[in-house]
């Protein structure tokens, strides 16, 4: 059969494949560990699940609006304006299913056939994906295993040319867990007034945070302009199968991707967005412990990690994944990756699923219970040993 060319420009998300090989070898009978998807192992707290039946008996079954239900924008806006610290508008917030969507549509209404994109290298894969997808450049940004996983400065401005649109920002990070600092963010500011581009902030991973509390580039003065913010509620509230998420974005822009909403999906499911307006108003002492778990485990697997000769693992602040450092091992990270699926039953990502700076890493989601991931800790620990 044959595909429109664009195709062969279109890339995936691994996380999923392995997961699929991890699911083959458990129905052949093999006990897996799973350490390679990006989701909270926790059921989504009952009072949103209440509000989602509530809302199916009170008739929330159709089309809701493109753009999302006007109450749900509200709380959005007022949930942004709250934690971000700058006044947004209903009209700037889109809903969508998911939050995946926000990059797929800031980028397709953005980017022209050469335009530059710079965005974070080892990142989430459907970034560098989209952009190739549109016809656009994809500029790698290294990131820094030596300063927590940032990426210089320096870097960024030889990165930029006169044909740089869009730069795209990560934090928390997937996968590395590292976070953005403050003063990161005030040049990276800077540079974009200069050079006049536009940014998608990910901030998905914004209430999964450790030692310190989520700056985003949209509250530094003169950003709000040029910002698209992108949120959503899978990672914050154990909701990745509701599919809920939102961008929001300058007025003229954010009617751009209620277009491409009405052209695609049409519009987020209407009672899964009035669940979503229990999420952000309604009791947020399960994000709390949820993040205390979190770090538990960080903490845990992290000591874990080190303790294996060959593995070295900085401790990230953000999100739910280390990305171990695995250059002394006699495997490249994708052999290592298959050796400990196929030989420890510990399913893992290679870092180079997150793009060529990637390699030499693993990515270990800690989204499983302390158990397994003792459990995990001591079959890698094993499996290691018998390769020297
Ligand atoms: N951005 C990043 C960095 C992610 O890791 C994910 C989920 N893996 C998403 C966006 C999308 O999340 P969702 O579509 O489930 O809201």
């Amino acid at each position: 059969m044959n595909f429109a060319e664009r195709m062969s420009r279109l890339g995936t998300e691994s996380a999923f494949e392995v997961l699929a090989k991890a699911q083959r070898l458990e129905a052949q009978g093999r006990n897996i560990i799973h350490l390679e998807i990006g989701q909270p192992d926790f059921q989504t707290p009952m009072n949103i699940c209440q509000a989602a039946f509530q809302a199916m008996k009170d008739g929330y079954t159709g089309y809701a609006p493109a753009a999302g239900l006007p109450q749900l924008r509200q709380a959005i806006a007022q949930y942004v304006t709250h934690t971000r610290g700058v006044e947004v508008h209903p009209d700037e917030v889109v809903v969508t299913p998911g939050a995946k969507p926000i990059i797929f549509f800031t980028i397709l209404a953005l980017v022209d056939t050469g335009d530059e994109v710079i965005y974070p290298n080892p990142g989430f894969p459907v970034y560098e994906s989209v952009i190739n997808f549109v016809g656009g450049k994809a500029i790698p940004l290294a990131l820094r295993e030596e300063v927590g996983f940032r990426f210089r400065i320096e870097d960024l401005e030889q990165a930029i040319s006169p044909r740089t649109r869009l730069l795209i920002l990560n934090s928390p990070q997937n996968p590395t867990g590292g976070v953005l600092q403050l003063e990161d963010l005030e040049a990276i500011a800077n540079l974009a007034e200069r050079h006049n581009f536009y940014i998608l902030s990910d901030e998905i991973y914004s209430r999964i945070l450790y030692e310190q509390t989520h700056h985003s580039i949209m509250s530094l003065p003169g950003m709000k302009e040029r910002t698209i913010l992108l949120d959503g509620y899978s990672k914050t509230y154990a909701m990745t199968g509701w599919r809920l998420g939102y961008g929001v974005a300058p007025q003229l822009l954010a009617q751009k991707l209620e277009q491409l909403t009405i052209n695609s999906n049409s519009c987020t499911c209407s009672f899964t967005q009035i669940a979503g307006i229990e999420a952000l108003t309604g009791t947020q002492e399960f994000v709390e412990q949820m993040v205390d778990e979190f770090r538990q485990r960080r903490d845990f697997i992290v000591d874990g990690l080190n303790a294996i000769a060959g593995i070295e693992c900085v401790k990230p602040t953000g999100a739910f994944y280390v990305f171990p450092n695995v250059k002394q091992l006699p495997l490249s990270c994708d052999a290592l990756a298959e050796y400990l699926l196929a030989e420890a039953g510990v399913a893992v990502l290679s870092g180079s699923a997150f793009g060529r700076f990637g390699e030499g890493y693993l990515r270990l989601s800690y989204a499983n219970s302390l158990a397994n991931i003792r459990e995990a800790l001591d079959r890698i620990q094993t499996a290691i040993a018998q390769l020297k």
